[in-house]
């Protein structure tokens, strides 16, 4: 069942008072009792001063002891299959890629519906504003007009890249037919000011050139952006680059697109990037988990663009954006041999850096005035949090996200108290356990379940030599 009506929460005219607020603006910086002012949608001020007057009816926000920052933005995430979550696990046959082939086709509409819903709604309490629904998965007109459904009543900005079918033949195109219809069965004026468009494509190493030729070709007569995973490589010599180069050489490269891990980017990989103005975004925690090591270091001191990612709920990770930034932090420290990246230049890549490579750098990524009102707070008073210091530094290296009390996207309050303020957001999460139940007993009753495996564990680098210690007791 889908939601009987909209929920989603008014916007509302905010005020407020005696934040730290760590702004993300090169201009503003950190300003120490600050008082933000939001009306219809819009940060209408900064100021360090208090209020002259309030706008008529706005809400007031005492922040004392909160810290205010731009929420943040995760630039790919595949929402389709956050159902899977659970699913997935350790034991054969199980990891993410057998799991996610074998219940792929199985999803109803609902199912898409709400694996999104429940997604966005984790998102929300971990702070996350925007996010870029990355569906592999389009296997109907009908599949990718759900997930937009979603992503509206959600109320969560973003993008949708419309792609293939799971586990497609390599030689089976998109539906570019469709792909050409779908935009217009979703003009601006239905879209809240709040979505784009994308395509979400295969590329020249997972399908024949004349369909990479064909699917790249219409993205760019439509004008869409275009998104590519470079990642685990299924053939062995592909593995040495990720022959990012020849892409470049074939002009496929550009500001207009995204690429996705980029983990075994080779030196000319990573120029050829830099040289076309290319984005990359990173998953680092299912990065290091299933690929190898995010090459941020690299990639900054390149010029490339580069943004933060979840991926898929359904591999062992959690969109916690603080874990993940120091995470990363901890592991440039060990990879490079020095601290090369500071902690709020890790919030960067979380906030302005995620808004420019989804083109919404005018939009949001941080507290400036005419930004859309997306930000959040943070409860500075935790033990985690305490005693205080710098801001940034104290959030990348203590941060939890349940820490985050209250989230604000375009005007709206969609987390307040540290609770979701929609219903529909409360039952995505209430009704998880019994629709992954459900979508795997219809795999099973066809014969689909237990997965076959799909692809062999690999050992991605070789194994560190370990003790281990048979404690006696
Ligand atoms: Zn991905």
């Amino acid at each position: 069942m889908f939601p009987e009506s909209e929920d989603l929460p008014e916007r509302k005219d905010l005020i407020l008072t005696g934040v730290n607020a760590v702004t993300m603006d090169p201009e503003l910086g950190d300003v120490e009792h600050a008082t933000v002012t939001v009306t219809d949608g819009v940060i209408a001020s900064v100021t360090a001063d208090s209020p002259a007057t309030a706008p008529p009816g706005a809400t007031v926000i005492d922040g004392s002891g909160l810290l205010a920052l731009p929420s943040f933005i995760d630039t790919h995430w595949h929402l389709w299959n956050s159902l899977l979550r659970g699913a997935v696990s350790d034991a054969p046959g199980r990891d993410y890629f057998s799991v996610k082939r074998a219940l792929g086709p199985y999803h109803d509409l609902e199912d898409f519906y709400w694996a999104a819903r429940f997604a966005l709604a984790e998102a929300v309490t971990a702070g996350i504003s925007t996010v870029h629904n990355w569906d592999h998965n389009v296997r109907s007109p009908e599949d990718a007009d759900v997930n937009v459904r979603a992503q509206l009543d959600a109320g969560v900005r973003g993008r949708f890249s419309y792609g293939p079918r799971d586990s497609a033949p390599a030689d089976e195109s998109m539906d570019l037919d469709d792909l050409r219809h779908f935009a217009a069965r979703w003009p601006a004026d239905e879209l809240d000011g709040l979505l784009d468009f994308g395509v979400a494509l295969r590329g020249p190493y997972r399908t024949p050139s004349e369909i990479c030729r064909s699917e790249w070709g219409t993205a760019r007569e439509l004008g869409l952006p275009i998104t590519m995973h470079c990642d685990r490589c299924l053939r062995e010599e592909d593995c040495r680059s990720c022959g990012l180069t020849r892409l470049a050489e074939e002009d496929l490269l550009g500001s207009d697109v995204q690429i996705v891990h980029a983990v075994h980017a080779s030196a000319p990989d990573v120029e050829a990037l830099a040289a076309t103005g290319t984005r990359v975004s990173l998953s680092p925690i299912t990065e290091l988990r299933t690929m190898g090591f995010p090459l941020f270091s690299e990639l900054l001191k390149a010029g490339v663009p580069v943004s933060l990612s979840t991926d898929t709920l359904a591999m062992p990770t959690a969109p916690d954006v603080f874990t993940t930034l120091r995470t990363v932090e901890a592991v440039e420290a060990a990879r490079t041999g020095a601290s090369t990246v500071t902690p709020r230049r890790l919030l960067q890549m979380a906030t302005l850096d995620g808004a420019h490579d989804l083109g919404l750098g005018d939009v949001t990524g941080s507290i400036a005035p005419g930004k859309r009102a997306d930000l959040l707070l943070v409860d500075a008073r935790t033990s985690n949090l305490l005693p205080s210091g710098d801001p940034a530094e104290a959030l990348v290296r203590q941060g939890r996200a349940t820490d985050i009390v209250t989230v604000v996207v375009d005007g709206r309050v969609l987390l307040e108290g540290g609770r979701l303020t929609q219903p529909s957001a409360r039952a995505a999460i209430s009704g998880a356990d019994d629709r992954r139940d459900a979508l795997v007993a219809r795999a099973r009753a066809d014969g689909a379940w237990p997965p076959k495996a799909f692809l062999p564990p690999l050992p991605l680098r070789p194994a560190a030599p370990t003790t281990i210690r048979t404690v006696h007791r």
